[in-house]
């Protein structure tokens, strides 16, 4: 019975286990695909970046050996002594006549225009304040220099960042810049073939912390600067890797992956919102999540069902147990296991040679007193007489039980016969006492016949000789006047009772 309901309590436990392991190995599968999701789109960012950083790349060093060829040029003596028309063709590389840059100009030493390239004669113009030509005035190694985005002068409405080289004369000494403006127009173009996504962005930044393009396009954020946001510290922290964090103007937490150009000022900057990159999956992770779940849940309630139902059909089969075995008038032994009982010890005396007594009580004149007071207070009689039985066995080991009809038997093991007359004696006087009138009867009150036996089973002794004895003295009793106990007088010839 106790290990049954161990064995119930380790069923449920076990079933509690199995389901947090599916939980468990579940949230691990979801947690990897997350990660899954979360690296996929960090490529997709990178690949992003690289085919607009490759396009900037490129195109810059073609301006740039433009620049490089018309600062060649101009030291050279035979360059600069043809007529304007020609010199401008030789200077200028036509490849740089693209549709989203400017003209070349050639500034002189305070800044005014000495070339241009998009006239023989020069437009008019100084630009000694512009930062692409103090820069290239006071820093003699400055080589290519790229500037923040600007409002043209000479071309109205048109922003554009400045790539700028210095002349030196012959002694080193500051001789003007070569300047080729690029029209923010080329960046706004490239950027719109490339999708950055939904919530997602493409951003051309200076390492100055100063926007220069972003897709989607607001036209106010070229020149902005973002030196005081937390992305920008990221930035400069590194060349190149990725980061999440909210922005601060809509408050979208964000994939970020970002690299410095190689050769440029420059830095390239891909976005996606978590929200994008996670939407497939937090559609199938809600729709796993839940359906396992619920079956963790419905399997923890199945097996606490089934340990419920196995606990019942194990106190259901007790009862039977107890059911089977008990007299249900009495409440008494029955005599199937009265038979078991019997045996049993029988078999324990036999083996420790210890003596064994029964006691047959049988109830006086009990036909008449069905005949005079009705078959219900007969019964009533029965459950009197066995509590009178009960009553007067004490030791743990006696039992009683009820043998058929008005008759019952008592075992007391380890008894000697003087203690089994003792006690079949207390049986007798406790019925007799009780007082239960039977106008059949020669006492006037209802009585029993007891017969005792004592008996030592060694080697050949027999169960049923023993019964039969007992039963004899049962008899015995009868005969000689009723409500007596008589003991079996003749000791039984094959048996030797202990010294
Ligand atoms: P004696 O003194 O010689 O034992 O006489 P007796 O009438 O008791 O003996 P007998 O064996 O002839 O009668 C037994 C009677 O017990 C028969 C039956 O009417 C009655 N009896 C047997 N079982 C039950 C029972 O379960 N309930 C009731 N009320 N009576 C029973
Ligand atoms: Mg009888
Ligand atoms: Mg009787």
């Amino acid at each position: 019975m106790g290990r049954m309901s161990m064995s119930i309590a380790i069923m449920t436990m076990c079933g509690a286990l199995i389901a947090s392991v599916m939980v468990g190995l579940c949230a691990w599968v979801l947690y990897q695909s997350r990660q899954d999701a979360q690296d996929h789109a960090r490529d997709a960012l990178r690949n992003l970046a690289l085919i607009a950083e490759r396009d900037i790349e490129r195109n810059f060093e073609l301006y740039d050996l433009s620049l490089q060829a018309v600062v060649d040029g101009m030291r050279d003596r035979e360059v600069m002594t043809l007529a304007p028309r020609l010199r401008r063709e030789v200077l200028f590389d036509r490849a740089a006549s693209a549709r989203d840059l400017g003209a070349f100009l050639v500034l002189d030493a305070k800044g005014d225009i000495v070339l241009d390239s998009a006239s023989d004669t020069p437009r008019h113009g100084n630009f000694a304040d512009r930062r692409y030509f103090t820069i290239q005035r006071d820093n003699p190694g400055q080589g290519l220099y790229v500037s923040e985005p600007y409002s043209s002068r000479l071309r109205r409405n048109t922003t554009c960042i400045a790539l700028s080289r210095r002349i030196s004369g012959p002694d080193g000494s500051f001789a003007g810049v070569v300047v080729l403006p690029v029209n923010l127009e080329y960046f706004h173009r490239l950027f719109a073939g490339l999708e950055p996504g939904l919530h997602g962005s493409l951003s051309l930044i200076s390492r100055d912390g100063v926007m220069l393009m972003r897709q989607p396009y607001d036209p106010r954020i070229p020149g902005r600067s973002i030196r005081e946001a937390s992305t920008f510290h990221r930035f400069m922290a590194a060349s190149e890797g990725s980061f999440t964090d909210t922005a601060s103007i809509d408050g979208v937490s964000r994939l970020y992956w970002f690299r410095d150009f190689p050769h440029l000022p420059l830095i390239i900057m891909a976005a996606a919102a978590n929200e994008d990159i996670l939407a497939a999956w937090s559609h199938r992770a809600v729709t796993i999540g839940s359906l396992v779940t619920l079956l963790a849940i419905a399997f923890v309630g199945l097996s606490t069902l089934l340990g419920v139902q196995l606990r019942r059909r194990v106190h259901a089969e007790a009862e039977l147990r107890q059911i089977a075995m008990t007299d249900v008038l009495t409440g008494l032994l029955n005599r199937r296991r009265l038979g078991e009982l019997l045996d049993q010890e029988w078999r324990r005396a036999k083996r420790t040679g210890s003596m064994l007594s029964l006691l047959f009580v049988d109830v006086d004149r009990f036909k008449a007193y069905n005949d005079l007071y009705g078959h219900p207070a007969g019964d009533a009689v029965l459950v009197d007489v066995a509590k009178s039985i009960v009553s007067c066995i004490r030791r743990p080991g006696d039992t009683a039980a009820r043998y058929g009809g008005e008759e019952f038997v008592v075992i007391l093991p380890d008894t000697e016969a003087a203690g089994a007359i003792a006690i079949a004696e207390r049986i007798r006087l406790t019925i007799h006492a009780h007082n239960i009138e039977h106008a059949g009867s020669e006492y006037g009150c209802v009585t029993a016949s007891i017969g005792a036996v004592t008996w030592n089973p060694c080697m050949n002794g027999e169960l049923n000789a023993a019964m039969k004895a007992a039963d004899e003295a049962m008899y015995d009793a009868k005969a000689t006047g009723r409500n007596r106990v008589a003991p079996f007088k003749p000791a039984p010839a094959n048996c030797q009772h202990p010294a």
